[in-house]
């Protein structure tokens, strides 16, 4: 039995390194917590992250992300037709974030009534169930590349704070916030499928999902007015909205969100992306 393990750990171990295997993938992007890679390949079978099969797009090509806390060792494997794996160690290090400390005098953002509690309950089933969806498309839609969903504006919220309201730890800040104002355009970061449409949530207001297949979803949060309607194909670039300040937010601006399922990705490093 110890010899099978000798000689199966020295088989992982050629694989990992073994240069001719890994030339049959191409990587990019950044091995850092909250950011997605991009891989490339040719003749793919089949690909996993660890337990996670990932979906392939007929142009050889698929996406995966890491959460922002998402820390340690993984193992990609990628099954080409010939038979031959490529297996990729991804080391990620551990991510420092900042602490933003606000302190908002009305009162009425720091606790929810109970009054509300059933409408969040709702709003929460939505969201929840809009999220199933997501995963389910094989096409790389994302493949025209990526842009800001805001011409211009100023960066009030980077991704990954912890915020501290009124000396009350909150959750970590998920997206990116671009202050801009009210009615200006927002656009489609890449191409996608509408996933979600909501009327004035308690929390995130009036925003849009989009899918942008193999589980990429992006979100834009607190809009005054939705131009797209669920199930509507979007090119990149194309107005889906205009920035507002409904939901729980203190003045117009932009909450941009990138996940990879439910893994949360930084905007600013999909804005670093290059995979051509
Ligand atoms: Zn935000």
């Amino acid at each position: 039995m110890l010899k099978i393990n000798i000689i199966l750990t020295f088989l992982l171990i050629t694989l990992i390194y073994s240069p001719i295997y890994s030339q049959e993938i191409e990587v990019f992007g950044n091995l850092v917590p909250g950011n997605i890679i991009i891989v490339k390949g040719n003749n793919i079978q089949w690909a996993w992250i660890d337990s996670t099969q990932l979906k392939i797009d007929s142009q050889q090509l698929f996406v995966l992300g890491f959460d922002a806390k998402e820390t340690g060792s993984k193992i990609l494997k990628v099954k080409h037709d010939a038979g031959l794996v490529t297996l990729k160690n991804i080391k990620l290090p551990d991510q420092e974030y900042k602490v933003q400390k606000i302190n908002n005098k009305k009162q009425q953002f720091s606790a929810t009534p109970d009054s509300l509690e059933n409408r969040i309950k709702k709003e929460r089933e939505i969201a929840k169930n809009a999220r199933k969806k997501i995963g389910k498309i094989d096409t790389a839609y994302y493949k025209s590349g990526f842009m800001k969903p805001i011409k211009g504006g100023i960066i009030t919220g980077v991704f990954g704070s912890q915020r501290i309201l009124n000396g009350v730890p909150k959750n970590m800040h998920n997206g990116l916030d671009i202050a801009v104002p009210r009615g200006t355009p927002v656009y489609a970061m890449t191409d996608g499928v509408v996933n979600l449409t909501t009327n004035n949530f308690y929390y995130a207001g009036s925003y849009i999902v989009l899918d942008h297949g193999q589980g990429l979803n992006s979100m834009y949060l607190h809009l005054s007015q939705i131009h797209v309607k669920e199930g509507q194909y979007v090119k990149k670039g194309e107005i889906i909205g205009e920035v507002g300040t409904t939901g729980r937010s203190t003045g117009p601006h932009l909450h941009w969100g990138v996940q990879w399922y439910s893994k949360r990705v930084d905007p600013a490093q999909i804005l670093k992306m290059k995979f051509d």
